[in-house]
């Protein structure tokens, strides 16, 4: 259960401004898989920061108001030190990793503290899965860690990337999945529009992920606001669907990008973006001294106006800016907020 300390804690820090409150730290460079939409493995780095320097980190982006981090990668979990991370990072945030399935049931002491662990996976179909992943066996490794997590009392959710691979399987995956109590939060495919100036690269070009059917994609978004009303295992807000149904009919953006508002980017380095297609701006340990600057708030005026990218988490956290943007998304998400705080 979470604690009262930690949702007062939260509470406090929910009255910042800006209110900057998701940090995506991408923890390491390593990955132990080949997906073909992503860029990290065919550029690994064994450069990362230390433990000690991780926590320091942490400790500043408490301070300027961040709620809420997802620690990816790479695989977070190739860290030997992903345990002491996570205990540290769960004390006082709502505390998200993800896996691509490979590593998570051997960690499960060290998941533990989390709130949620996401397993990415984008088909039922294992052998689609496995020439997605780049890697034989990596459907049944996923399939089984979420098994595994679940019966351990682990917070497990599922994280599809919707491409144009597995956009008419995306409502029956959901289905299977919360159908066993097992939340299902989504990616959306995109790419790096600027991947040798970003901080980190992720996304690579892909002509056969690329959505080119954009009506399926609306109605995909229609049906998952309909779902939503009987399925609280669904984790994502109707006001985002509404904004990627409404890009996918018109091409029209109905949000303005929060980068550095609602949401920054750490790298493994400890280099702090916008997001991982901006370049480095700084680094952590010298953040508190530039966060409220007008350089800074110069950039949030010109990221603000970039229609550069789809990434859904970035869509998210734009659509629901500050105080109001964390309100509509508890009063949306409800009935999951409920099973959280009380589980
Ligand atoms: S998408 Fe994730 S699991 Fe796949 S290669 Fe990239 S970092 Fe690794
Ligand atoms: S739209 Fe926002 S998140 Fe996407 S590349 Fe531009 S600044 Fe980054």
């Amino acid at each position: 259960m979470i604690s009262t300390s930690k949702i007062l804690s939260l509470a406090r820090r929910a009255l910042k401004s800006p209110g900057t409150y998701h940090a995506q730290w991408f923890l390491t460079r390593k990955c132990n898989y080949r997906c073909r939409g992503c860029t990290v493995w065919m550029n690994q780095d064994s450069e990362e920061l230390s433990t000690k320097d991780v926590k320091r980190g942490l400790d500043i982006l408490r301070d300027i108001g961040v709620l809420e981090i997802v620690f990816s990668g790479g695989n977070p979990l190739l860290r030997d030190d992903i345990g002491e991370i996570l205990e540290y990072s769960s004390k006082y945030f709502i505390t998200t990793i993800y896996d691509n399935g490979s590593i998570a049931a051997n960690k499960v002491e060290e998941l533990r503290c989390v709130d949620f662990v996401a397993i990415s996976l984008d088909t039922l179909d294992e052998k689609k899965n496995d020439y997605l992943k780049g890697l034989s066996g990596s459907w049944r490794r996923a399939m089984e860690t979420i098994e595994a997590l679940k019966r351990e009392g682990i917070n497990v959710g599922v994280s599809p990337t919707i491409s144009q691979i597995n956009l008419y399987e995306i409502i029956d995956f959901t289905k299977y999945f919360t159908k066993r109590n097992i939340p299902v939060w989504y990616c959306l495919y995109t790419y790096d529009y600027q991947p040798d100036k970003g901080v980190f690269s992720v996304g690579r070009r892909s002509d056969e992920h690329e959505i080119t059917d954009m009506k399926t994609l609306a109605n995909v978004c229609d049906e998952l606001m309909e779902m939503k009303k009987s399925n609280k295992y669904i984790y994502i807000t109707r006001k985002t669907l509404e904004a990627v149904k409404q890009l996918a009919l018109t091409g029209r953006r109905i949000w303005r990008c929060g980068a550095l508002k609602s949401f920054l980017v750490v790298d493994h380095l400890g280099r702090v973006s916008g997001c991982h297609c901006r370049e480095p701006l700084t680094s952590i340990f010298d953040l508190p001294k530039v966060w409220r600057s007008e350089w800074m708030k110069k950039l949030r005026m010109e990221y603000s106006q970039c229609r550069n990218c789809i990434y859904l988490c970035y869509i998210f956290y734009s659509v629901h800016k500050g105080l109001p943007g964390l309100l509509e998304i508890i009063f949306d998400q409800w009935e999951s907020v409920k099973d959280y705080l009380g589980k």
